[in-house]
């Protein structure tokens, strides 16, 4: 028997409980409205995650993409965790959701990981309520999930950390570097040299369009652009969204051609794992083991597609679109992606 009418609390920010509710809520969650019926007791003991009925009449919202969260940057940097710079790490509160789903409800079986089974590891935690991955559809690990791949014209295929290492290599030597993330693929290249900008801008058929930056982190983005705490909350927000902000008086090492005679500067922080590898070389087992890559500071990161296109998002078509063999011999862009069984766009 219903016994009351539902309370609207939309606008509420992310995990604020609504008036009264002494309920601590997940950091992502946001209660629209609140409405309760009474019901019959079932008799039935714990907690369990029913199966989707498919078809059912109902409202269900697309959840959106939310950049990597604290605890999932900590394990990706901690070399003692399963998940160490694993570039597909998620969980309940962070990773891709809009760009993966492939119907509704929002259950694996329904997104791009439908490919993937889960080991016996993730299997685990994605039963477990009390896990911070408990049915967190995307998750994956090293052993089950998409691997990351270098394709690079006329060289064999690179695999999972060689490929990472390759693609910063060839960033850092002034190469465009295709790279498909969450929503399909960017074109990046370094943004503080002027010779790979100029190159991506004839690439891209842009004129002289400015381009948004892509930086490691807050300290990063504070030293190319002038933010007030405003504008850093937001540039730091899980959406990840771009922030246009008046560039440094100080100087910068973002160069001018990125935004010609613009004061201002579009810049971005890493909106998954495998962006934040981008600037995070694998430390060398020993001190002085071999040449270290030299650091990238600042990536260009605009979309993968000519001027007027869609992006590309399908592997195949983005080797044609973004990788075509008429280029100039040596100009030709060679592509990072997760292998064609990635799950991320
Ligand atoms: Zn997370
Ligand atoms: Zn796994």
């Amino acid at each position: 028997m219903k016994v009351s009418s539902s309370v609207s609390n939309a606008g509420l920010l992310p995990g604020t409980p609504p008036k009264g509710c002494p309920l601590k809520l997940p950091p992502l969650s946001v209660v629209q409205s609140v409405s309760w019926e009474r019901l019959e007791p079932l008799l039935e003991n714990g907690f369990t995650i029913a199966t989707s009925v498919a078809g059912r009449p109902g409202r269900t919202l697309v959840p959106p993409d939310v950049a990597t969260c604290d605890a999932c940057l900590a394990q990706l940097r901690d070399p003692a965790d399963r998940r160490y710079r694993h570039p597909f790490i998620t969980c309940t509160n962070c990773g891709p959701r809009y760009t993966i789903i492939t119907g509704l409800p929002y259950d694996r079986p329904s997104t791009t990981m439908a490919s993937f089974p889960l080991c016996v590891a993730c299997a685990a935690e994605y039963d477990d309520p009390a896990d911070r991955r408990f049915h967190a559809q995307p998750v994956a690990c090293h052993d089950c999930g998409p691997t990351l791949a270098l394709v690079e014209p006329g060289a064999e295929p690179l695999q999972r950390g060689a490929a990472l290492a390759r693609a910063r290599e060839l960033l850092a030597g002034g190469r465009i570097v295709a790279v498909k993330g969450i929503g399909g693929y960017h074109l990046a290249c370094d943004a503080t040299n002027p010779v790979a900008v100029q190159r991506l801008r004839e690439r891209k058929q842009r004129g002289d369009k400015p381009f948004a930056v892509l930086l490691p982190d807050l300290d990063a983005a504070h030293a190319v652009v002038e933010l007030d705490p405003a504008a850093a909350a937001v540039l730091a927000s899980p959406a990840r969204p771009i922030v246009l902000a008046p560039r440094s008086a100080a100087g910068s090492p973002v160069v001018e051609a990125v935004a010609p005679r613009s004061g201002q500067l579009g810049v971005m922080l890493p909106p998954s794992a495998l962006h934040h590898l981008l600037f995070e070389p694998e430390p060398r087992p020993e001190p002085g083991s071999g040449p270290q890559c030299p650091l990238l500071t600042a990536l260009v990161l605009t979309s993968g597609n000519l001027a007027g296109e869609p992006i590309a998002t399908d592997d195949a078509d983005a080797l044609t679109r973004l990788a075509p063999n008429g280029q100039r011999a040596g100009d030709s862009p060679s592509r990072q992606r997760a292998s064609s069984r990635t799950p991320f766009s």
